[in-house]
């Protein structure tokens, strides 16, 4: 086993080997220019079209041409929330989005209020979830828009996505999802799921950063988008500048492979995670689990240690790398949105770690996860006065860390 130890996948995921064999043609002998009208464009543009029809595939579009190449999903998000508000404003003026969201979508939805549209943003409950109910009590004569997750890449909760789109369809209201952390880890149909827009990107899924993709449809209702970014005309107008060639190989390799291995990869996955939940809980008590107990990514734990800073944490793992309450809010030291949105209290919050197991986890890695967790969270304590006092005034026995019997 090779410390440190990758169990942050939802911040990004290792590129599988065999989608790396897949791209690197594409930096030497296979170099065109997708829009050049000769052998070595004709052979880009060919490698295109085919990884165009593997990401279609993944998620159930009916057409290749649906699929627009974006550089991820942050852009994937911006031209579909932008797209629509700008296509359809003589149409109306308001977006129905959620507390929970992509600092991707929250920021687009944050600039949009500031040029007059109108965003509502719904709550979540403590798991959360959100209701089909909540969404149809939103929407207004003005409403243009429906931009919900379909899983959150903090605590992995899985909307109701169904039953939401269908009352997208009853109102004729245009539904987009940012499905980056769904898409390659849970079944996408955007057919069954009534999606009119998708955002995803390759390197949530074991492909490389950098490139990503918007699902439009494209009948039922034809989906119009104003173009953030004008140029030379690639992508349909959706999108221009020169295609990222390699990128979108590795990109549709990548969604081959999951079509193909999700289903049992996922099992896997529910597996390790529960057998690390499992573990930690008992070895320690005061742990809480944020976000919902089955309603969730195969691979997501997001647990908080009460009388534990996250941060300090993470500092005394440094042979396991996790993320602190959410990886983009880390940084500032604010308590994460989404914990505080489920109603965690701000403590709490800044007791949490994600983690976030993958494809290349073993068995043995997410032992010595629960292990190390387990030590450094007991010595931490062991230097909290508050803890100390509590566990003396409950007469708690301290207990060793056992390893579970399965090692032995
Ligand atoms: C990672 C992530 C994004 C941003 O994707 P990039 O390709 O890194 O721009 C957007 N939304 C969600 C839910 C994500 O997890």
């Amino acid at each position: 086993m090779k410390v440190p130890v990758y169990v942050d996948n939802h911040a990004t995921t290792p590129v599988d080997p065999r989608v790396l064999e897949t791209m690197l043609p594409y930096f030497g002998e296979k170099f065109g220019n997708a829009a050049s009208r000769h052998a070595f464009g004709w052979e880009a543009e060919a490698a295109v079209d085919e990884a165009r029809e593997q990401v279609a595939r993944l998620i159930h579009a009916s057409s290749p041409k649906e699929i627009i190449f974006t550089s991820g999903a942050t852009e994937s998000d911006n031209l579909a929330i932008k797209g629509v508000a700008d296509a359809y404003r003589e149409k109306g003026n308001h977006i129905i989005t959620c507390v929970t969201e992509h600092k991707a979508v929250l920021d687009c939805c944050k600039t949009l209020e500031q040029q007059g549209l109108s965003i509502t943003y719904l709550p979540v409950d403590a798991h959360g979830l959100l209701s089909p109910d909540q969404v149809r009590d939103a929407i207004t004569e003005r409403t243009i828009l429906i931009s919900l997750m379909a899983a959150n890449n903090e605590i992995g909760t899985l909307h109701p996505v169904i039953e939401i789109g269908r009352v997208a369809k009853e109102k004729g209201i245009i539904f987009h999802s940012d499905a980056t952390q769904a898409v390659g880890r849970v079944p996408v149909d955007v057919e069954e799921m009534g999606i009119d827009l998708l955002s995803m990107t390759a390197h949530k899924m074991y492909g490389p950063k950098g490139v990503g993709a918007l699902y439009v449809r494209s009948k039922r209702p034809k989906v119009r988008l104003r173009p953030i970014i004008d140029g030379g005309g690639h992508e349909w107008g959706m999108r221009a500048g020169t295609l990222n060639v390699s990128g979108i190989v590795g990109f549709g390799k990548a969604c081959q492979i999951a079509a193909a291995e999700m289903q049992e990869e996922a099992k896997r996955l529910i597996g390790l995670r529960e057998r690390l939940k499992e573990d930690i809980f008992r070895h320690l008590d005061e742990v809480y689990l944020n976000g919902h107990p089955t309603l969730r990514l195969p691979g997501n734990l997001n647990l908080s240690f009460a009388f534990v800073e996250g941060e300090s944490l993470l500092m005394g793992l440094k042979e396991i790398a996790v993320s602190s309450g959410s990886a983009c809010t880390s940084a500032a030291l604010e308590p994460s949105h989404v914990l505080r949105a489920i109603g965690v209290t701000e403590n709490l919050a800044h007791t949490a770690i994600r983690f976030g197991l993958g494809r290349f986890n073993t068995a043995e890695e997410i032992d010595f996860v629960a292990r190390r967790v387990v030590e450094e969270v007991r010595r931490l304590r062991s230097l909290s006065p508050f803890y100390v006092a509590r566990a003396k005034s409950q007469k708690r026995p301290e207990g060793e860390w056992k390893v579970p019997e399965r090692l032995s």
